[in-house]
């Protein structure tokens, strides 16, 4: 929207924005489902890797997703008062089960150790569904090979009050794509399966792949994979190319045109070094914008890629647009999914030194939420 007053184009100021964009869910929830048999669990912890639960939630189940997959019982609430319908799974709980809840809004429960379940039966007054998660090789939850027969006693003599209905690993290295890498979880699911069966328990969900084994090694899919980053458009295994789901957009706030010379920001660490124009866009590390970054990132106006320069600010950042003079109110996009000069998250995670997972679930409060 823009005005002019005197000859001057004056563009009104947008609040920072991440939009969420279903379009790119659906399509990578298409692309999983075309490399397995399996259902599909659409994971959205940590409020879905930055973008919003149940706007990832839903757009995944719209696409094909049959399961949901949360960190804490109190998350699938969430789902649940949202009108997602699907079955959840909880698995990490780190408050606690609270049973009562877990039975009224029909969350399963990951459990990995025999304290976890014994306190389990105890608080349950009504039935809870329980995945038994084993521990195939991470050493990060699960309940380790030694503690399965415990387990499997401690789950029989609960009946009634627990129902076992899934059997759950993760993979340590499936990132590498290399299937010899999890050959070894894959054998000790299969092995902790046939116990709890031969326990008496039955059907059950079988589940041990996240992204990158879901798109590299069948051997994982058993009856379902858990799709996080996946869903958002991250591929750890890097060998899929997945669709952008998310787009980040800010105003420039100020522009100024600068001689040679010029020191900008914080230290003057960057000194300009011939006449330019710089924007200043209204977000900074306080946003999300990683403070430490190599001096190839950058963000695109009006359709081309500009260098941020100097440091990153608590609330802004500084980008040269060369002999460019940008209009206050422009926008700059710091992320999209369609290339080009709008950088993608895997840009960014290159240029700060780090996971796009952590680009996306660092995108700070203050910037506005919003659904394509
Ligand atoms: C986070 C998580 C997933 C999803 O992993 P992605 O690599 O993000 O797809 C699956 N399973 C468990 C247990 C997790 O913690």
């Amino acid at each position: 929207m823009s005005a002019v007053i005197e000859g001057v184009a004056l563009s009104r100021l947008h609040a920072p924005t991440l939009t969420v964009l279903p379009t790119g869910v659906a399509a990578n929830v298409a692309r999983v489902r075309a490399s397995t048999g399996a259902a599909v669990m659409a994971v959205v912890k940590a409020d879905g890797y930055g973008l919003g639960a149940v706007p990832i939630a839903r757009a995944a189940v719209t696409a094909g997703a049959t399961w949901l997959g949360v960190t804490d019982a109190a998350d699938a609430v969430e789902l649940r008062e949202a009108g997602l319908t699907e079955p959840i799974l909880a698995w990490l709980n780190p408050s606690g089960v609270d049973a009562r809840l877990a039975h009224e809004h029909r969350v399963d429960i990951a459990v990995g150790s025999v304290e976890e379940l014994r306190q389990l039966a105890a608080d349950a007054a009504a039935p809870v569904r329980v995945h038994l998660h084993l521990d195939t090789g991470m050493a990060r939850g699960g309940c380790p090979a030694e503690d399965w027969a415990e387990l499997l006693r401690v789950a029989r003599s609960a009946r009634g009050r627990i129902e076992v209905t899934g059997v759950m690993g993760h993979l340590p290295r499936a990132d590498a794509g290399d299937p010899c890498a999890n050959a070894a979880a894959v054998r000790r699911l299969r092995q902790g399966r046939d116990a709890v069966l031969r326990a008496g328990f039955g059907p059950l969900t079988v589940h041990l792949a996240a992204t990158a084994g879901a798109l590299t090694d069948p051997a994982t899919h058993f009856d379902l994979v858990r799709i996080g980053a996946g869903l958002v458009g991250i591929d750890p295994s890097e060998t899929t190319a997945l669709a952008g789901a998310a787009r980040w957009t800010a105003s420039v706030v100020h522009s100024a045109r600068v001689p040679a010379g010029t020191p900008v920001g914080y230290g003057g660490d960057h000194v300009a070094e011939r006449a330019t124009h710089l924007s200043v866009i209204g977000v900074g590390y306080a946003d999300g914008v990683p403070r430490e970054l190599s001096p190839a990132a950058g963000v695109a106006i009006e359709g081309a890629r500009h260098p941020i320069v100097g440091r990153v600010s608590m609330d802004q950042i500084v980008v040269d647009t060369g002999g460019t003079a940008v209009p206050r109110g422009a926008e700059a996009v710091l992320l999209g999914p369609e290339g080009g000069a709008v950088p993608s998250l895997q840009d960014w995670a290159r240029w700060a030194g780090t996971i796009p997972h952590t680009i996306l679930t660092g995108i700070g409060p203050r910037v506005q939420r919003s659904i394509a």
